[in-house]
């Protein structure tokens, strides 16, 4: 297996070239971004299972260009917004690349093509695009798929009657009293 310090710094022109597919387990741990938006209070993280391949594609009268399909299965702990304990949620990717040579010409193709354009580097870091990707997967607000509901303690604080006065109760008793 290569190891996560080479696959930071990949020769994907070479990669392509040998035809040669990647595949890997990569701890969350690995992914600080991703991990900070995980359920640290479960300690049953798997393993995100990936598999990338680089190729070219020719182009009659063009130049060929450098493609790169990733793929990624993980099942990564959250906090579930309705009870607040953790919730596996299952992530999957599955999208092509394609590179081009500068910023300025993926702003210029990139409405007109489903894949996603990268600028090509010399030393491509694959798992901060697998980061990328698993981070743009994130439901906004995960949940159970079936939720024991809001803790309890929770929802009596939330009807708890105040003794508080309403502040705009406050502000209306104002303006009733002032003189026009
Ligand atoms: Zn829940």
């Amino acid at each position: 297996m290569t190891p996560d310090s080479a696959l930071r710094k990949l020769n994907l022109t070479a990669l392509a070239q040998e035809g040669r597919g990647l595949s890997g387990r990569t701890e969350p741990a690995e992914l600080p971004r991703l991990c900070a938006d995980l359920d640290q209070s479960d300690q049953s993280a798997q393993p995100i299972v990936w598999q990338a391949l680089a190729q070219w594609r020719e182009r009659p009268g063009a130049s060929a260009q450098l493609w790169l399909h990733l793929r990624a299965q993980a099942q990564l702990p959250l906090s579930c917004q309705r009870c607040l304990a953790p919730a596996l949620q299952p992530l999957q990717v599955d999208r092509w690349f394609r590179f081009v040579d500068s910023e300025e010409v993926a702003q210029a193709e990139d409405e007109d093509c489903e894949e996603d354009l990268l600028v090509l580097e010399p030393q491509f870091d694959l798992l901060h695009l697998l980061e990328d990707e698993l981070l743009m997967e994130l439901p906004l607000v995960p949940m159970h798929e079936r939720c024991a509901g809001p803790p309890a303690a929770i929802e009596n604080l939330s009807e708890a009657p105040s003794d508080r006065p309403n502040p705009f109760a406050v502000l209306a008793g104002l303006k009733k009293n002032s003189p026009d």
